[in-house]
């Protein structure tokens, strides 16, 4: 259904998702949800590409339904950024997220980090730093810990808003991650505007690795990129051996996919850690 004339968050959710239809009925089953506690988190390992260990995790948000099961984020988080819902639901992830990173650090006895999506409307949102100190604040988790993903779209909307909310960040000493790198309208001027300190490689450019000379081309770029930006890289959506290869020899330092480990509820994410002890 086109949109027109509700103001700016159709631009957003048009560009950034795209949802298929309007869908009323999901609509008023999350607000069912959140009163049911249907969502939860699930977390996928980042690991260092030439050891495997894991370094951090990124939060998923998954919906269980009484009857449709789950429910991909596709489906649903447009609809909450469209309603507004994403400001609750990416309040609670952010802090059960940092809540969470604190009992992976247990097990792991070493510093982790762990990686939280924020969609472009949480990111414009007032109250978003408070959100953000409030998540710090009751987790103890130090700054330095948590890793904000990202898009360019959510940068480029409004680069003055932007540049003053990484500033504050940046205080907060939380890292910034450019989610999807490479495949949002955007300058590369951008990088050097604003604090950012990890980009992640979209999977749509890792997928036909190393057949395909184009992807190539384009991962090595960004690598040097980053290399000389003094910028981490992540490579997304890893799911073979050649594929890691690839990226490793070429410099990447952390891979996320399903070769390394697949979103996970938080009591396996737990057990991975504790196998993969690198003392
Ligand atoms: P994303 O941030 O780009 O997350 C990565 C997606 O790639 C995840 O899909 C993950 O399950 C999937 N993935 C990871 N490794 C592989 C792989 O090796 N192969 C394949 N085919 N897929 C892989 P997921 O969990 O379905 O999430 C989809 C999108 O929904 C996310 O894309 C993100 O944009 C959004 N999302 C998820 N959780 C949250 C959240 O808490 N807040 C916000 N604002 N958005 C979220
Ligand atoms: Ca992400
Ligand atoms: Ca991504
Ligand atoms: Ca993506």
């Amino acid at each position: 259904a086109k949109e027109t004339g509700k103001g700016r968050t159709v631009v957003y959710s048009v560009r950034e998702s795209s949802p298929p239809q309007h869908d009323i009925s999901l609509e008023a089953a999350m607000f069912h949800a959140v009163r049911e506690g249907e969502f939860l988190l699930y977390y996928q390992p980042i690991v260092a590409a030439r050891t495997r260990q894991i370094e951090g995790f990124e939060t998923l948000m998954r919906w269980k339904h009484p009857t449709l099961g789950m429910v991909p984020p596709v489906r649903f988080i447009p609809i909450a950024e469209t309603n507004g819902l994403i400001n609750m639901l990416g309040a609670w992830a952010l802090k059960a997220a940092c809540v969470q990173l604190r009992q992976f650090e247990d097990i792991a006895r070493r510093p982790l980090y762990i990686s939280v999506n924020i969609s472009p409307r949480q990111f414009r949102s007032d109250r978003f730093l408070d959100v953000l100190d409030d998540a710090l604040a009751f987790s103890g988790t130090p700054g330095e810990r948590l890793v904000l993903e990202i898009t360019e779209g959510t940068l480029m909307v409004d680069p003055v808003h932007a540049e003053a909310i990484l500033g504050k960040m940046a205080e907060r000493r939380a890292r910034i991650a450019i989610d999807d790198f490479g495949t949002g309208y955007s300058s590369l001027a951008y990088l050097k505007r604003f604090p950012i300190s990890v980009l992640k490689i979209d999977r749509a450019f890792i997928k036909d690795l190393p057949a395909a000379e184009k992807d190539g081309a384009i991962c090595n770029a960004v690598l040097d990129l980053a290399k000389h930006l003094d910028l981490s890289v992540v490579a997304e959506g890893v799911e073979t051996e050649e594929q890691l290869e690839y990226v490793a020899s070429r410099g990447c330092d952390y891979v996320q996919g399903y070769l390394t480990g697949k979103p996970m509820p938080a009591h396996v994410a737990m057990a991975a850690l504790k196998e993969n002890l690198y003392a």
